[in-house]
């Protein structure tokens, strides 16, 4: 090898190298400048692979690279990267100025069934993983020590394509972690799951700051039932996702110890990881402890978020199977199996209307035992009588999990109180770069100010109008040219005519007023409400002078049959010819098409069975656009709602006749208030009362509810217990 060609080689793998500890860091996720280098490198294959910056790594040649290795713009922006990943993980801890009476030896592990981090990395099903992913980021930023836990699933969750006939096509990638931007800790745990100990893998995602160890029991050390334990996300049978909840708490907690963690607190996000602090009274056991102090030690240092009032919602598993899987934990733990039983039982448990209607609608729905069975483990009354501070996601639904869990008490009879901490979203994995210059430009808003309501949201009021119409408008075009590629693609994906395509190219409107509605096709969400009277809807759609348009994506539950038929509704609806052609469905919800949607909407329409939908973050996205809410006063809405940064419908008299109720006040709202408003524009073109609400809502919602307000509120309410933190 000559000198020239070994040269370039050292210079092509010391790039490689640069690259690949870029992409190693999860702070791209949410830092545009780490994203740029990637995205010059083969904006081809950063398109097609889904924004993934490891995926156009690996593509690329030493040639590829050589050549960049000359490009100054090139170098240029990889420096701006590392200087902006080296900045963000220098960044002081907010945290510890805040809380300075706070114990020294704080860590949080944080325990959870799905992240979603990007769209890259599909291992989300929905809300849930959004929120931990956004959880980990905020933390990150504000240098909180948080670390995390969850299983690289094998297959993620389900991509999804609509046939012809509306059907939903589900299919499974095969993801190897190898190709992802991951670690190898080298480290595993062999997790006693039944007679056998399982053997599972810990990957490391670098989340900024915060580490988030991932299992992995697709091993081939493991026999074929184990190694499916991580293979997909809400999948199988009960008894499966029994055993791989043993794998998340009881394996999670192993994980920690193995890589050398010692938290202080532990954060189960869900029910799904109740089996952890069963873990942790067995470890203080075998060190010597008492096994009641040690219960005590566990309960005082867990925290329990529930996500859900939906009955299928909460899983349940027969006593005795749970016994089987979990004999030796329990065994170590000195906790017999009556114990175990009364831990997890749940005797007088109402539903969240008491005693209402079984909603189907969690992904949990229909691949677990909905019912109450008075010898069952429920992992919601199990996570509460394990852990010391339990809260709900908004106030709302920490009234109505106050309700429902009442009965639930610890075992010498204690009442368990049930708080709120109020669910947000990570505001630079949500904002558009555009908006963000905007608002920085315009209001002098700065969103790297730890405290949220410190940003500057405040000023966003006194933005000049045309130049706010300008960002509105701009944003609503990029949306439908992207509505108008998918629609293109799925048009020739299903084999449809030229026609279909082309009328696909010209679909929807730049200028109509614009309403998204995109999340899990869950039937309490009821995606299909405002199809209840498709005359009135299609006099809306059809206005000549004053068009509305909507755009849906979604997807169902595999199993679920209802949420199944709702998208296939809206789907059948895209094609109805009353609607116009002003209905559009977009297949494969990810977190791209969700930041399209959330960015370039006018209207965030949000219409579940009230009180049904916990939090919803969703239309915590649109306002840092100067996109309107319109929703039903359930989740997050009714503490945000202040009558001037949104619509709300009006609260329906009883459960029952909600749907006609509901239905009823939409098509009011949108009649007499949101289209009108809309369209009434000034001399000078601007629609001045439109956006004065627009940016009433920027200015109300972004600094509230965002998770950096959020983790503030967890510290507070649940990290730091009562006689450590401040008065
Ligand atoms: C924001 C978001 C969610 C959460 O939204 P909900 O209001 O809870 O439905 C779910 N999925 C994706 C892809 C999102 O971007």
């Amino acid at each position: 090898m000559s000198d020239l060609t070994r040269e370039s080689a050292a210079r092509a793998a010391d790039l490689r190298q640069s690259l690949a500890a870029i992409a190693r860091n999860l702070a791209w996720t949410w830092i545009p400048e780490m994203r740029v280098p990637f995205e010059m490198l083969n904006a081809a294959a950063y398109e097609s692979s889904n924004h993934s910056v490891a995926e156009v790594l690996s593509a690329a040649t030493d040639l590829e690279l050589l050549e960049h290795y000359g490009d100054r713009e090139f170098m240029h922006a990889l420096a701006r990267a590392e200087i902006a990943r080296d900045e963000e993980m220098a960044r002081p801890s907010w945290w510890r100025s805040q809380f300075p009476a706070a114990p020294a030896p704080l860590r949080i592990a944080y325990l959870c069934s799905e992240y979603a981090l990007h769209e890259s990395m599909p291992q989300y099903a929905g809300g849930l993983g959004v929120l931990a992913g956004d959880h980990l980021k905020s933390a990150s930023e504000l240098g909180v020590p948080l670390c995390a836990v969850g299983l690289f699933y094998t297959h993620g969750y389900y991509r999804q394509e609509i046939s012809v006939e509306g059907v939903t096509r589900v299919s499974y990638p095969n993801f190897e972690p190898q190709r992802w931007p991951l670690e190898d800790t080298g480290c595993s745990v062999a997790c006693p799951i039944g007679r056998r100990r399982v053997k599972a893998r810990i990957w490391l995602a670098q989340v900024g700051r915060v580490p988030l160890y991932l299992l992995d029991a697709n091993l081939r050390a493991n026999r074929s039932e184990d190694r499916e334990l991580t293979m997909g996300l809400y999948k199988g049978e009960p008894s499966l996702r029994l055993r791989q909840q043993v794998l998340l708490g009881v394996g999670g907690v192993m994980a920690l110890q193995a890589v050398g963690e010692s938290p202080t607190v532990f954060h189960l996000n869900e029910g799904h990881a109740a089996f952890a602090p069963l873990q942790r009274v067995a470890q203080l056991v075998e060190a010597g402890a008492q096994p009641a102090a040690a219960m005590e030690r566990v309960r005082s240092s867990t925290v329990f978020t529930t996500h859900t009032p939906v009955p299928a919602g909460h899983d349940r598993y027969g006593v005795r199977e749970a016994v089987v899987q979990l004999k030796r934990v329990l065994r170590s733990a000195c906790i017999s199996p009556r114990a175990f039983a009364q831990m997890g039982g749940e005797d007088g448990v109402t539903d969240a209307q008491g005693g209402g209607a079984a909603q189907a609608g969690s992904e949990a729905t229909s691949s677990c035992t909905s019912a109450k069975k008075p010898s069952s483990i429920c992992m919601t009354a199990l996570a509460l009588r394990l852990s010391s501070r339990a809260n709900g996601v908004s106030a709302l639904h920490g009234e109505v999990s106050r309700k429902m869990w009442q009965s639930i008490r610890h075992l010498d009879g204690a009442p368990i109180p049930i708080g709120h901490v109020t669910n947000g979203v990570h505001v630079r994995t949500w904002i558009s770069s555009q908006a963000e210059r905007f608002w920085h430009e315009h209001a002098s808003i700065d969103l790297r100010e730890p405290d949220p309501a410190r940003q500057g949201w405040e000023r966003a009021a006194q933005v000049p109008h045309a130049e706010f119409w300008g960002l509105r408008q701009s944003h609503r075009v990029r949306l439908v040219h992207f509505v108008r590629e998918r629609l293109v693609r799925q048009s020739m994906r299903r084999g449809e005519s030229e026609l279909g395509a082309f009328a696909a190219l010209q679909a929807l409107s730049t200028d109509a007023l614009t309403i998204g509605f995109a999340r899990r096709f869950a039937t309490y969400k009821r995606a299909g409400l405002i199809f209840s009277d498709i005359d009135r809807l299609a006099k809306l759609l059809g206005n000549p002078q004053r068009p509305l348009q909507i755009i849906f994506a979604g997807k169902a539950h595999p199993r679920d049959e209802g949420a199944q038929r709702l998208a296939q509704q809206v789907f059948l609806m895209q094609r109805d010819p009353r609607m116009n052609g002003r209905v559009a469905l977009i297949e494969e919800y990810d977190m791209h098409v969700g930041r399209m949607l959330t960015s370039g909407c006018d209207v965030w329409l949000n219409n579940p069975l009230r009180p049904y939908e916990a939090s919803g973050t969703s239309g915590m996205k649109p306002p840092l656009h100067g996109g309107i809410n319109c929703s039903v006063l359930d989740g997050w809405w009714p503490e945000a709602a202040d009558g001037n940064n949104g619509w709300s419908l009006p609260l329906a008299p009883d459960e029952l006749s909600a749907d006609e109720h509901d239905a009823a006040s939409l098509y009011q709202l949108l009649e007499e208030h949101l289209v009108p408003t809309f369209y009434d524009r000034g001399a000078d073109g601007l629609p001045h009362r439109w956006i004065e609400m627009a940016l009433a809502s920027a200015a109300t919602i972004a600094p509230v509810f965002n998770t950096h307000r959020m983790i503030g509120d967890y510290l507070r309410e649940a990290y730091l217990t009562p006689t450590e933190k401040q008065p």
